[in-house]
């Protein structure tokens, strides 16, 4: 069934996916937005979290109406949310997240920035966001993006006066941009951004408010609105045929990991924006109020303006070359402006309306995406004008190699020139930048500071193509690309990146060992160019061993792959750490993998981690072997439960019958599964018949809203929104003799420790006498929460339901919920010796 969702996501917007790889081509009417958008110098920036967060109504509105620029600035990339389209999560889901919010902005024509700041999960409030977040660091971020966007108006998401209502990352954003607004402009705050950009003032601040946030519309309605501001973005753009929500609801489609399909509507719609800061506009509709958004604005502008709204109003939609001797002229004049911020910016649009003007098509293709340091990479360099304005190549800059070339591009002669991309030995190989270097749980480090707020890595080679136009010397710069022909898709771009000679790479991020048997652990070695020889041996922990000790290896072709056994022998006792593959190869040693992300929405992605992965040494005892799992909105519980030696068999709820269950010893419900699978709701009492006569059943955490059954358990449960995101909150034993506690494991707070993102969520506040509650928890300032984990006798068997969040620490193998986990499974499985423990 995903796979049908997932096909029909990717057939209806084709034509928009192939638009997101491929270099645009503005036809006659974009082109003439461009001009307008060039005349129009005011600049917003739009601020929350997440990818996704942002209204892409607001933002097309400013962007494609008012023509304003205006980027969104997201504090993360969302590593912390789901994936529903495949597995990536966290730092990979990072990356794809990044690209569709790039996605989003080439639809609705904002620009997009980030901070430092780490999507490290979900968060109550801003006090605990800001002690994982470091909060000078991702303040300062802010004070960088707004120096170097330099907004006239800067508009929060979220209401930075209402910690606890929301999402603790939403109200930081809000919190963080107030501050950053009054600090942009002080020499004294962050000065070191001085050698990169200048100081800024943003003219006003708003919070782009909402009737949901005073509670109902009604509440609404009887409000004070004298702060406020009314924006109708209703506007119908007949160039596009689309109406501004239609256009968000494209840009909003394009988050589909998180599934935000959206559908478009069309008529007046209604945005408002509280003022924050600054003086309230006299026109109530106008952000830009009182603020010169014309070339008067800019020393040295005004000549310059009166050429360009003199293009804007002559402009040709049949014929826009016609208005290229005046826009080389207007180039001119911005080359000699002193204030560099307009100076970059306006030269950078007024170069893409010139070439787009005279259909100058300029592209340089590498004969592959991929690359090594240290070669030679063909590649076919392709010019053409499509105009009679008089233009030639003079020369061309290859990644600072230049070639003169004294080429004249006449109408429609299409040129290509075959050259070579020298790649150095020492360039570094492509990877999203703030991956580089392991950065805490909170924040990406990144080092080189000119890289901060950047969406995306720069492309790892350019070709500058010196031209001139009109007898005016232009450059414009285009990354190296490498594209196909695919029998189905047609044209397929990719970019053009410098990979390692080798990597390699562990296939399961999180090896158990429940025994002190060893275990075969197969390593995948995978070439980056041709012939490439060493060896490979393993980093590992003390006390474990790894043989053999080092194995050679001999790939001929480039992207071949060789995979090599190695064999783990645990320590006797409880012991952890990681093993990483060091791949020889002369006298350089490589510790990568690389992971590629080929999704049709989004650019190819190629990115590089630390090849590492972790093995643990449990000691766990176990009750039962056979175990039925069903699967819900997706967790590892399975993988995880093999792991320590179960036999895990998946059941589809069709299999769900007396006959079937009964050759297990447990059932094991996966996340969310009475949110998302309707036909569960027909099996409750087959499972529930199942524990009667014996069986164990373990349920775990579904979201109280949109259950697909009345009857989550035999005996009365409610569940609630409790949480406890504090991975660290002290826990404690309620019923410290329920063997839950004690068998077959023994149970101590050292169990509870290293446990990751959070406790739990979603635990039920209120239950039968049936129920046993086993463990109490809270976040600070809360009061305890002891639904965490209940356990109620069923006939002859258990049923334990648990919002204790499993399904996130058995990735990161962490070695208490193994354990609390067996137990789960083994309760009741061998009653004498329980009934023995409990009465001592
Ligand atoms: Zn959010």
């Amino acid at each position: 069934m995903r796979k049908t969702l997932l096909y029909l996501l990717i057939f209806c917007y084709a034509p928009l996916l192939i638009q997101a790889q491929q270099p645009k081509k503005l036809n006659a009417s974009e082109i003439y937005e461009s001009i307008q958008k060039l005349n129009f110098l005011g600049s917003v920036l739009y601020v929350g979290a997440h990818p996704d967060d942002e209204n892409t109504r607001l933002i097309s509105y400013l962007s494609n109406e008012i023509k304003a620029r205006t980027a969104y600035l997201s504090m993360t990339r969302g590593d912390g949310g789901q994936n529903l389209i495949g597995p990536e999560i966290r730092e990979l889901l990072g990356v794809i997240r990044t690209e569709e919010l790039l996605g989003a902005r080439h639809i609705d024509g904002g620009e997009q920035l980030f901070t430092r700041a780490n999507d490290f999960g979900y968060s109550k409030n801003p006090d605990e966001t800001l002690s994982i977040w470091d909060k000078d660091k991702v303040l300062s971020d802010v004070v960088l993006a707004i120096r170097k966007f330099k907004p006239d108006v800067i508009i929060n998401r979220f209401d930075h006066r209402t910690p606890g209502t929301t999402h603790g990352h939403h109200t930081s954003s809000a919190m963080l941009s107030v501050k950053a607004f009054d600090l942009a402009n002080k020499q004294s705050a962050f000065p070191e951004q001085l050698n990169q950009t200048s100081l800024w003032q943003p003219q006003r601040l708003f919070f782009n408010t909402s009737w949901w946030f005073y509670g109902s519309q009604e509440k609404f309605d009887k409000a004070d609105k004298t702060n406020l501001m009314t924006i109708n973005t209703g506007t119908y753009f007949p160039s596009k045929g689309l109406s501004n929500s239609e256009i968000a609801a494209l840009s909003r489609s394009s988050h589909k990991t998180q599934g935000f399909g959206s559908t478009g509507s069309r008529g007046e719609e209604t945005e408002y924006l509280e003022l924050l800061k600054g003086d309230l506009p006299t026109d109530k509709s106008n952000i830009f109020d009182g603020i010169d958004t014309s070339w008067n604005r800019v020393k040295g502008g005004k000549p310059i303006g009166n050429i360009l709204n003199k293009v804007e109003s002559d402009y040709d939609f049949n014929n826009p070359s016609a208005s290229i001797p005046e826009l080389v002229k207007a180039y001119q004049l911005i080359q000699k402006l002193d204030d560099e911020h307009w100076r970059t910016l306006k030269s950078k649009a007024i170069k893409n309306i010139i070439a787009a003007c005279a259909g100058l098509y300029l592209e340089a293709v590498a004969n592959t995406n991929q690359a090594t340091p240290n070669s030679s990479v063909p590649l076919t360099i392709e010019a053409i004008n499509r105009s009679n304005t008089n233009i030639a190549l003079e020369s061309l800059n290859i990644n600072n190699h230049l070639v003169s070339k004294h080429i004249t591009l006449k109408n429609n002669q299409d040129k290509t020139i075959k050259d070579t991309l020298l790649i150095s030995k020492n360039q570094e190989p492509t990877t999203p930048y703030w991956l580089m270097h392991k950065g805490t749980l909170g924040m990406y480090r990144v080092d080189n500071p000119v890289l901060i707020g950047l969406p995306e890595t720069p492309p790892a080679a350019a070709v500058e193509f010196n031209l001139l136009i009109d007898n005016v010397p232009v450059t414009i710069s285009k990354p190296v690309v490498y594209k196909t022909n695919d029998p189905v898709k047609g044209e397929v771009y990719k970019p053009f990146v410098i990979i390692p000679e080798v990597s390699a790479k562990v296939a399961e991020k999180v090896i158990i060992f429940n025994t002190d048997e060893q275990k075969e652990i197969p390593v995948i070695v995978k070439a980056g160019k041709d012939k490439v020889e060493g060896y490979v041996s393993i980093a590992h922990p003390k006390g474990w061993s790894v043989y053999p000790e080092k194995q050679t290896i001999s790939i001929v072709h480039k992207g071949e792959e060789q995979t090599l056994v190695f064999t783990i022998i645990p320590p006797k006792n409880e012991n952890e750490g990681l093993i990483t593959p060091m791949i020889h190869i002369g006298d350089s040693i490589y510790t990568k993998e690389l992971d590629e992300i080929d999704y049709d929405h989004i650019p190819f992605q190629t990115v590089l981690l630390p090849s590492e992965s972790k093995v643990v040494r449990l000691d766990i005892q176990k009750k039962g072997d056979n175990i039925a799992y069903i699967e819900g909105a997706g967790d590892v519980v399975p993988e995880s439960l093999k792991q320590i030696g179960y036999n895990v068999v998946t059941i589809s709820p069709k299999d769900i019958n007396a006959e079937t269950l009964s050759r297990f010893d447990a059932v094991v419900v996966g996340v969310r599964a009475y949110n998302t699978v309707e036909d569960l709701k027909y099996k409750q009492q087959v499972l529930f018949d199942f524990v009667k006569q014996g069986g164990n059943m373990i349920v775990q955490y579904n979201t109280n809203s949109r259950l697909k059954v009345d009857d989550l358990a035999p005996y009365d449960l409610s569940l609630s929104r409790d949480r406890v995101t504090d991975e660290h909150a002290e826990v404690t034993f309620l019923n410290p003799n329920n063997p839950l506690l004690n068998y077959p494991n023994k149970i101590t707070q050292k169990d509870f420790e290293g446990w990751t993102q959070e406790r739990g969520l979603y635990f039920p506040d209120k239950w039968s006498d049936n129920f046993t509650p086993i463990l109490s928890m809270h976040d600070k300032g809360e009061t305890p929460k002891d639904g965490s984990l209940l356990v109620a006798k069923y006939g002859k068997g258990y049923y334990i339901y648990t919002g204790l969040s499993f399904f996130r620490e058995f990735p990161e193998g962490v070695s208490g919920a193994y354990r609390l986990f067996a137990n789960m499974l083994s309760i009741g499985k061998d009653n004498i010796k329980v009934t023995t423990k409990l009465k001592n």
